[in-house]
């Protein structure tokens, strides 16, 4: 190959490292901008350089393959309010938040859904065509993308980057933007590689820690009741307090979350605990944590009374535990009527006063006790990451170094369960991509 030639295969005017969502849209926006005071039509260089074989592995996942894009919550600092860390991303939404990326991908081609709690999803329930259709707006952005590329150092002169190093060559740019993700689900790709590189470039690293995890109980019985899922519930938790002897409902109420959850052969799952998976970690390094369900939160303790009455003189004749179903799953009312001692076979009208009261206490306070939080293989997001003081919000780029931007969950922002992370990642993507292409941001 003509001295040229293997030139023009190495360097580049931007490198994105990282072909996850962050990657995919910071490389075709930064390819999309023509170089500012460059002739008109002189587009960037860009390469998109991914350790896989091929892109994107971790986005097939999202939403069970289904992909939750993003949400519709087009109140920006409602939608802050949803991320660990979010009043970073004040700017990067209002340059490209949800409405933005709706449409976005609907110029793509792709017909959009919103379901309930605003969660966004294609029509067609299939992340492969989210992906497909980014891999088109590589291709029309003529964006050179390197498979089976793992970069393994980064070289730096004074504030500048000066290239980076592959397992088999290196790569130069005028401009870097990291894009590794976090650290889990590291089946995908994401290893925490991206960590190593930035804190040799400089910068600081926040304790990376798993997030939006399943919760381990220590209650065996809940394999009995796996696969049961409810809706509209409350959950509680509740910790010793500092020199403290009580735990459970004695201790400290710490916080609430209110939504979807599902039981699972280990413990619980599902959107509103995977939210609150991240505090309990932190609670259990102090000591015993309580999860106390409210299965009926919008019904006080009387309106409850009141409508069990109303079913019990129905279905007088019927035992407890089927008449339990027209409040909970029967595999769930037969635990629970264990928990509280009556005989699931006891017919309605057998049924006293006091039973009716324990009835409603174990409906509104169903307590676990909380074993552990999965860690990083099943978690979906990571906390923590590069320090935000260290990027500049307005352009996603170092503080530190020159020539270097950020974007994705590499940043110290994770966000809640429902398309939050994805909207981080097209938002962050958008800006850095549109900031590398910006020659007065950086020279
Ligand atoms: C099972 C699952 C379901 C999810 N569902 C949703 C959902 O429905 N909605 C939602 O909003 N979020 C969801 N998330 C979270 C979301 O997928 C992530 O937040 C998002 O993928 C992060 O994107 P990213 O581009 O920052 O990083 P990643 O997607 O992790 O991509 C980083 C890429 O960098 C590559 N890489 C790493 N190191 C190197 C290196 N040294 N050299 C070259 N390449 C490297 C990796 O191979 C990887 O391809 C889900 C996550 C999981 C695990």
């Amino acid at each position: 190959m003509a001295k040229e030639d293997t030139k023009k295969e190495s360097e580049f005017d931007v490198a994105v490292i990282g072909a996850g969502p962050a990657g995919l849209m910071a490389a075709g926006t930064s390819a999309s901008f023509g170089l500012k005071g460059s002739p008109v039509g002189l587009r960037p260089r860009v390469a998109l350089i991914e350790k896989n074989s091929t892109l994107a592995k971790k986005l097939l996942l999202t939403g069970n393959g289904r992909c939750n894009l993003t949400n519709a919550e087009f109140n920006l600092r409602e939608l802050a309010s949803n991320y660990n860390n979010g009043e970073f991303l004040f700017h990067v939404f209002s340059v490209f938040g949800p409405e933005r990326t709706i449409k976005f991908f609907e110029k793509l081609g792709v017909k959009i859904k919103i379901e309930k709690n605003k969660r966004v999803f294609p029509i067609s329930n299939d992340a492969e065509e989210i992906l497909e259709v980014l891999e088109k707006y590589l291709e029309e952005n003529k964006v050179k993308v390197f498979l089976n590329s793992e970069i393994v150092d980064v070289v730096k002169k004074g504030k500048k980057i000066t290239k980076i190093v592959l397992t088999d060559k290196e790569i130069i740019a005028k401009k870097y933007i990291l894009c590794t993700g976090g650290k889990s689900y590291s089946i995908t790709g994401s290893n925490g590689a991206g960590y190593v590189l930035a804190e040799k470039l400089g910068h600081t690293i926040v304790n990376p820690m798993p997030a939006l995890s399943p919760i381990e109980l220590k209650e065996d019985w809940i394999k009995n009741i796996q696969g049961i899922s409810m809706e509209n519930v409350r959950i509680s938790v509740f910790s010793r307090e500092a020199g403290s002897r009580h735990a459970g409902q004695n201790g400290k109420k710490q916080f609430s979350e209110e939504g979807e959850f599902i039981f699972t052969h280990f413990g619980i799952s599902g959107p509103a605990v995977l939210n609150i998976s991240g505090k309990v970690a932190n609670l259990l390094k102090n000591g015993e944590v309580k999860i106390c369900f409210d299965f009926f939160p919008l019904l006080n303790h009387e309106k409850l009374v009141k409508k069990i009455d109303d079913v019990l003189n129905k279905s007088s004749q019927q035992i407890i535990k089927n008449i339990l179903t027209n409040f909970v799953p029967e595999r769930l009312s037969e635990i629970l009527l264990k928990i509280v001692g009556i005989e699931k076979e006891k017919i309605g009208n057998s049924i006293s006063k006091i039973d009716r009261e324990k009835i409603v206490k174990v409906f509104k306070n169903f307590e676990v006790t909380a074993k552990g939080v999965y860690s990083f293989d099943q978690a979906l997001v990571t906390r923590g990451g590069i320090s935000l003081k260290e990027i500049d919000h307005k352009t996603m780029k170092s503080k530190i170094i020159d020539n270097l931007f950020f974007a994705g969950e590499i940043i110290d922002v994770d966000g809640k369960s429902g398309g939050f992370n994805l909207q981080m990642c097209w938002s962050t993507g958008y800006v850095a991509g549109k900031s590398s292409a910006d020659k007065n941001i950086s020279k």
